[in-house]
C-alpha cells in the first residue's frame, strides 16, 4: 500500500464511463457507485487477504470485503481450492446433494434456534420468504420493522430503510403499491415502547417482528440491554413470529451468531453473505412446525433454480469450517484493537467520535452522542464522514462509501494493517 499523495483513478474512471452507457449508474448494486461521497467508485482488478486493488494498480487495506461475506478475507486459498475443485464435478444439478444436507446439518447447530433451514440465493431472498412464511403461519398481514434496518428490497421492508436507500435518502421506494406499505408498522429501533403500543393498537393483525439483532444497516447500533429479550416477550404474548435477520450478523458477531451472543431465540432466522464464502447465498431457518408450513411439506410456495448449489455450498462450508471459535477470538481482539486507536485518534485531534462496535462490526459515528437508533445515527457529521472517507482512500483504506455502514475485519487482517488504518485516520482526522 505505498499510494499516498499520488493516488490516481483514471482508469477506474474511464472504465466506469463506460459501464455508466450500459449498466443503471454503472453499477449493479446502488451503494458501489459512491455517490454520496461524490468520487469515482474503485473499478477492481483483484484481492487477496485484506488487499484489493483496483485496475489503477493501487492496492488498499479493505474493510468492505464484499459488504460482509468475507471473514476469512479474499480469495481464501482453501476457499478457492474447495471451489475449483467442486466446479470440476459441475456447478449445478438441480436435484439433491449431499454437500446441501451438511450445510443444513451445520447451521442447525450453530444457529441455536434453528431446526430446519431452507437455502436461497440471496439474503432479500431470505427475508422474503421468512415474512410470506410468518404471514402464511399465522393468517396475519402486517409487519413489524425499525426506521434505518435494511432487510433487502423486497416490498414490504423497504419502507423506511437503511443502508444504501438510506444514504440517497430515498427511504421510501417508488414503486411500492399503497395497499402493501399500509401493512408495515416501523418504529425506531432500540424502542421497546413504541413495539409495546403498536401491539396494543394492532396486536391482532402482526405476522411478525422483523429485526437486525445488531442493526448494520444504519452504521452498527447494538441492541440495549433487555430490547430482544423485550420483543421475544411481546411477540410471544400477542402469537407473533420474531424473526432474527442475521444476514449480516449471522456467523459474524460470533460463532453462535447474534443468538448465541444475547441469548434470545427467535422463531424465525435470515441468513446471508458469510454462509455464502463470497458467492451468492441466503437461508432462513427456525422451528420446525413453522419450516414445515413450506412447500413441499406443506403449502407456503418458495422455490429457486439455483438454491443450494453445490458452488456456493462448497464456499459457504469452507469459509464457516475455517471458523473457529479462536478465530472469532482473534477478530474481536482485532476489532478492539481497532476502535480503540480510533477513539485515541478522536480524542488527541478533538474530533466528535462515537465508535459502535459488536465483534468485527466496527462504526465510528462522527458525533458525540450516543448512537442508539436511526435518528441519533443521522446526528454524525457526514460532510465530515466525506471528507475522511477521501483521506482514508489517499492513505490506502477501503471504507465502506457511507456514514450508514459498518466497517468488516477478516481473519486475514493484521495487526499491521489495523495500526497502518488507524494512522491513515490520525492522518485525515489531523487536517480537518
Ligand atoms: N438483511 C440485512 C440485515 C442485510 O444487511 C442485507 C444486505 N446488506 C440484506 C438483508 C439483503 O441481502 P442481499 O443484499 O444479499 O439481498
Amino acid at each position: 500500500t505505498d499510494i499516498r499523495g499520488k493516488r490516481t483513478d483514471s482508469r477506474s474512471k474511464a472504465a466506469f464511463e463506460r459501464a455508466k452507457r450500459s449498466i443503471p449508474g454503472g453499477v449493479n448494486s446502488p451503494v458501489r457507485a459512491f455517490k454520496s461521497v461524490g468520487l469515482t467508485p474503485l473499478v477492481i482488478e483483484r484481492a487477496a487477504g485484506s488487499r484489493i486493488t483496483d485496475i489503477d494498480g493501487q492496492t488498499y487495506i479493505d474493510y468492505v470485503l464484499s459488504w460482509g461475506p468475507l471473514i476469512a478475507g479474499h480469495a481464501h486459498p482453501e476457499v478457492v481450492e474447495a471451489i475449483k475443485r467442486a466446479a470440476e464435478r459441475g456447478t449445478s444439478f438441480g436435484a439433491p446433494t449431499e454437500l446441501e444436507t451438511e450445510m443444513a446439518e451445520l447451521v442447525c447447530e450453530r444457529m441455536p434456534s434453528v431446526e430446519v433451514v431452507r437455502m436461497v440465493n440471496s439474503g432479500t431472498e431470505a427475508t422474503m420468504s421468512a415474512l410470506r412464511l410468518a404471514r402464511g403461519f399465522t393468517g396475519r398481514s402486517k409487519i413489524l420493522k425499525f426506521e434505518g434496518s435494511y432487510h433487502g428490497h423486497a416490498d414490504s421492508l423497504l419502507i423506511k430503510a437503511g443502508s444504501g436507500v438510506a444514504t440517497l435518502g430515498l427511504p421510501d421506494s417508488p414503486g411500492i403499491p399503497e395497499s402493501v406499505a399500509t401493512h408495515t408498522i416501523a418504529v425506531p429501533y432500540n424502542d421497546i415502547e413504541s413495539v409495546k403500543l403498536a401491539f396494543e393498537k394492532f396486536g391482532e393483525e402482526i405476522a411478525a417482528v422483523i429485526v437486525e439483532p445488531v442493526a448494520g444497516n444504519m452504521g452498527v447500533v447494538p441492541p440495549l440491554p433487555g430490547f430482544l429479550q423485550g420483543l421475544r416477550d411481546v411477540t410471544a404474548k400477542y402469537g407473533a413470529l420474531l424473526i432474527f435477520d442475521e444476514v449480516m450478523t449471522g456467523f459474524r458477531v460470533g460463532y453462535y451468531s447474534a443468538q448465541g451472543l444475547y441469548k434470545v431465540t427467535p422463531d424465525l432466522t435470515c441468513m446471508g453473505k458469510v454462509i455464502g464464502g463470497g458467492l451468492p447465498v441466503g437461508a432462513y431457518g427456525g422451528r420446525r412446525d413453522i419450516m414445515d408450513k413450506v412447500a413441499p411439506v406443506g403449502p407456503i410456495y418458495q422455490a429457486g433454480t439455483l438454491s443450494g448449489n453445490p458452488l456456493a455450498m462448497t464456499a459457504g462450508l469452507t469459509t464457516l469450517k475455517l471458523m473457529t471459535e479462536s478465530q472469532y477470538a482473534m477478530l474481536e481482539r482485532l476489532a478492539v484493537r481497532l476502535q480503540a486507536g480510533l477513539e485515541r485518534s478522536a480524542s488527541e485531534f478533538g474530533v466528535e467520535l462515537t465508535v459502535n462496535r459488536v465483534g468485527s462490526m466496527v462504526c465510528p459515528f462522527l458525533t458525540d452522542k450516543q448512537v442508539i437508533n436511526f435518528e441519533t445515527a443521522r446526528s454524525s457529521n457526514v460532510e465530515r464522514f466525506k471528507t475522511i472517507f477521501t483521506r482514508m482512500l489517499d492513505a490506502g483504506v477501503n471504507l465502506p462509501p457511507s456514514q450508514f455502514e459498518g466497517w468488516f475485519l477478516s481473519t486475514a487482517h493484521t495487526e499491521a494493517d489495523i495500526d497502518a488504518s488507524i494512522e491513515g485516520f490520525r492522518t485525515a482526522l489531523s487536517k480537518l
